[in-house]
């Protein structure tokens, strides 16, 4: 049942494994390949000469499309359960994943996450290009087992004290499509995993697909800032809005692009390395700082404006307004004519 080429199986715990390299020898290195949770595809079934099989050729979800690792047949029972796809192309079962499943076109789409970035990396502004690369990574806890720490509590070399605390259910750094994870440590401790990472925060899980809506919107904007530089607009709609917007492009709201928090421009001149406050001049900002990195949520904004809405979601701020408004009645009465010129 486990064996078979294209099909898909779900890991059970997360271990460090060692990945091959292209010519098909094992790596050096440990790498996080097998997470909980998480779906595998089966690339190659490995038998003897006599016939008798020998194990599998995987490629975890969270992984590059290229990336294999291999898993004897006496070890497919213990850490691997078979998924079951449905006639839409869903990969059910999947629990640790928003309504328990994946299409399996996500596993396809992760090239082109990889293509994005590729693109971004070639952004001549060093400093929008950086900003871009959030779209692709989690910030992800640093509290996370490392791989050398992880394999020496497992050998009984690293010991804890009794009030120790060690590792995190959240990776430091990892793809935004491992399974969202909102656990309490005591959870956390009893997980077949512990003490190995499982997941992302539910605030930065994005699904392959998701991340390149995220990216469409992000690059249409920037296509529309004032002064947007022609060729880098070329670029970015040749490279991008072109080939993943499956023509949203043309649907692009006439610009100049504004802020969402002020309503002013965005001027790409402002964006230049020589103008002088150019780092902080923009961020990808978050309407709500814990809903996800959606096209709904993100946006390029002024790092002022940033920075005023300080970590609060924009309701947050709004309901400050008709506090201070409500029990100041001298605030109440100076914005009264723009108040009613507003609900006008
Ligand atoms: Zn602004």
């Amino acid at each position: 049942m486990l064996r078979r080429m294209n099909q898909f199986l779900i890991s059970k715990k997360s271990i460090p494994r060692k990945c091959l390299t292209v010519k098909g020898t094992v790596k050096a290195e440990y790498e996080w390949v097998q997470i909980e949770g998480v779906p595998c595809q089966v690339m190659e079934e490995i038998y003897n000469d006599d016939g008798e099989y020998q194990g599998c050729i995987l490629n975890s979800f969270t992984s590059n499309p290229e990336s294999r690792f291999k898993v004897a047949a006496e070890e497919l029972e213990e850490h691997f359960e078979p998924a079951v796809v449905n006639k839409e192309g869903f990969i059910l079962g999947l629990q640790k994943y928003p309504g328990g499943k994946i299409h399996s076109s996500e596993f396809l789409k992760r090239a082109d996450v990889q293509q994005i970035a590729a693109v971004f990396k070639r952004i001549p502004n060093k400093d929008l290009a950086a900003k871009l690369e959030q779209t692709l990574v989690t910030q992800g806890s640093t509290h996370a087992a490392t791989i050398p720490a992880y394999l020496d509590y497992m050998s009984g070399a690293k010991k804890l004290k009794s009030t120790e605390n060690f590792g995190d259910p959240i990776f430091n750094r990892h793809k935004r499509w491992c399974p969202p994870i909102d656990i309490p440590f005591e959870e956390f401790k009893a997980s077949p995993s512990y003490p190995a990472p499982i997941g992302v925060r539910p605030k930065d899980f994005c699904l392959p697909s998701e991340i390149i809506s995220s990216a469409v919107e992000l690059t249409g904007q920037m296509c529309q800032f004032l002064n947007s530089d022609a060729e880098l607009t070329k670029y970015l709609q040749t490279n991008i809005l072109d080939v993943y917007s499956g023509g949203a492009a043309a649907a692009l709201v006439p610009g100049p692009f504004c802020c969402k928090w002020c309503n002013k421009v965005i001027d790409a001149n402002c964006c230049k390395a020589e103008y002088k406050s150019a780092t902080n001049y923009i961020e990808i900002c978050h309407r709500d700082p814990n809903d996800r990195f959606l096209p709904r949520n993100v946006y390029w904004g002024h790092g002022d404006c940033n920075r005023r809405q300080g970590g609060y979601t924009e309701e947050d701020r709004i309901q400050d307004a008709m506090t201070l408004l409500k029990y100041n009645p001298e605030y109440m009465k100076k914005y009264a004519a723009e108040l009613a010129a507003l609900l006008a």
